[in-house]
């Protein structure tokens, strides 16, 4: 695993170790201990030591709508709206997105000092949600490939994820100079969200020291994840959040 595990008092999340070095964000991945739906809000606020009422989080519909968060917007009523990217360059905001297997992809621009986090299923995946991310950030805040850092978080790895062989072609089709993004074992296919979204993201400029890949399977690992997969269903949510510190 590229991330390390913390442990606060009796609350286990994880980071990305080279996001650590930015002394201008601070970014997490819950887990299933010490965590559920109704304590999140609270515990994220006190970890990132940001306003748990600067809180976004959107109502995720497996799609590449991207919101952009100003100061001005009402964190409430932006909660709201559909969308499965969010991105801002104001301090004291928690960016967040919920999931239970599919994909979490962080962004952050190190010289214009943007963020942004994603939700990536199957879906927001094949529409390349991720390079849409960079896309926004280049267009609406001048951010340049070069400078931006992806990491791509927990969530269902290519040892778990079995998919439809239909899914599989589909995938080929869409993104035919992708190798290695599909694998077949025992006449079953699986599909490696983490290189697909990998690849979109160094496609569209990011630099491959850039980009840190988790490697942690949240089906592999459901002692300390929840997967929606493996429990054959679960309304307990994992966060993914990220924010610009006031200091930024
Ligand atoms: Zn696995």
């Amino acid at each position: 695993m590229e991330i390390i595990e913390k442990n606060r008092r009796g609350i286990l999340y994880y980071q990305f170790e080279r996001f650590n070095e930015l002394n201008f964000i601070d970014h997490l991945f819950t887990s299933r201990i010490g965590w559920n739906n109704g304590n999140i809000p609270d515990k994220l606020s006190e970890i990132l030591n940001m306003p748990k009422s600067n809180q976004v989080n959107l109502k995720q519909v497996h799609g590449t709508n991207i919101i952009l968060v100003d100061s001005n917007d009402d964190f409430k009523e932006l909660s709201k709206i559909e969308g499965d990217g969010l991105i801002t360059n104001i301090p004291n905001i928690i960016l967040s997105t919920n999931h239970a297997d599919c994909v979490p992809i962080y962004f952050v621009d190190q010289i214009k000092k943007v963020v942004g986090v994603a939700h990536g299923g199957w879906r927001g995946t094949y529409e390349n949600i991720s390079g849409k991310m960079i896309d926004k950030m280049k267009e609406v805040y001048g951010s340049e490939s070069g400078d931006i850092l992806v990491g791509i978080g927990p969530s269902i790895g290519p040892c778990c994820y079995e998919v439809g062989k239909d899914l599989g072609e589909q995938f080929k089709e869409r993104y035919p100079r992708f190798s290695n993004i599909l694998m077949e074992k025992d006449d079953k296919t699986f599909l490696d969200l983490w290189e697909v979204n990998y690849l979109q993201v160094k496609d569209r400029g990011v630099r491959e020291e850039n980009i840190v890949v988790s490697k942690a399977c949240t089906s592999c690992n459901v002692d300390k994840f929840h997967s929606y997969r493996r429990e054959k269903g679960t309304k307990e949510r994992l966060v993914a959040a990220i924010g610009l510190k006031n200091n930024a």
